[in-house]
């Protein structure tokens, strides 16, 4: 593998990502919701989960900026890059088929929203999370630079630490008696750790 293959990989990663998340986008706008917490506080962390998942990798791989942070290309990591891409999508889908008509980009309870406990979520409470971490990982193997590299673990990181605390406390104030033998059972990332 090139450095440029390693970047075009990468890119047909995120889209990948966005043909698996664009059906869902469209049906959860029709889905009416009853609570939501998405406030300037949660658009941020999304905005700064972007531009380190999608944004400052998408400019390295198109420009080559910042050469100046560039590490030597490595045929064998790039290549290893491709077990978490393809563990990325993968889980990115189940979770979102898993969720289905309960996906919100952000923090919001819809209509009717069912509390879902099976699939990928019977192992873990936040897989679309671990997706973030994967696709995270995965840029920074692919991509020989040092920022565009780290930016999307920090990224996912960014998301993950602001928002889950909040996220489970919205869980359990709408499902409380469901939600907590629920996290007594699962972990929030990794089955079993953590
Ligand atoms: N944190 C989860 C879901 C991310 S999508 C994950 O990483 O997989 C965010 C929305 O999912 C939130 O608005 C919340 O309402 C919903 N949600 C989170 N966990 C859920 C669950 N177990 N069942 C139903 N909806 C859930």
């Amino acid at each position: 593998m090139t450095q440029m293959v390693g970047a075009l990989v990468w890119f047909a990663g995120i889209i990948g990502w966005y043909i698996i998340r664009y059906p869902f986008e469209r049906k959860a706008k029709k889905i009416r919701v009853s609570k939501s917490l998405f406030d300037r506080r949660d658009s941020s962390i999304l905005a700064l989960a972007s531009l380190g998942l999608f944004v400052i990798p998408g400019v390295y791989a198109f420009t080559g900026f910042p050469a100046s942070l560039d590490r030597p290309f490595i045929p064998a990591i790039a290549w290893l890059g491709l077990v978490p891409l393809c563990a990325a999508l993968w889980l990115f889908r189940r979770s979102h088929v898993d969720l289905g008509r309960n996906w919100s980009i952000s923090l919001e309870v819809r209509e009717q929203h069912a509390l879902v406990k099976t699939g990928v979520y019977r192992l873990v409470r936040h897989p679309m999370y671990s997706s973030f971490f994967l696709l995270g990982l995965a840029q920074m193997l692919l991509l020989s630079n040092w920022l565009a590299g780290a930016s999307g673990l920090v990224g996912a990181g960014v998301l993950y630490t602001f928002r889950v605390r909040r996220e489970e406390r919205m869980m359990l104030e709408c499902f409380g008696d469901d939600y907590r033998p629920y996290m007594a059972h699962t972990k929030r990332l990794i089955p079993w750790i953590i």
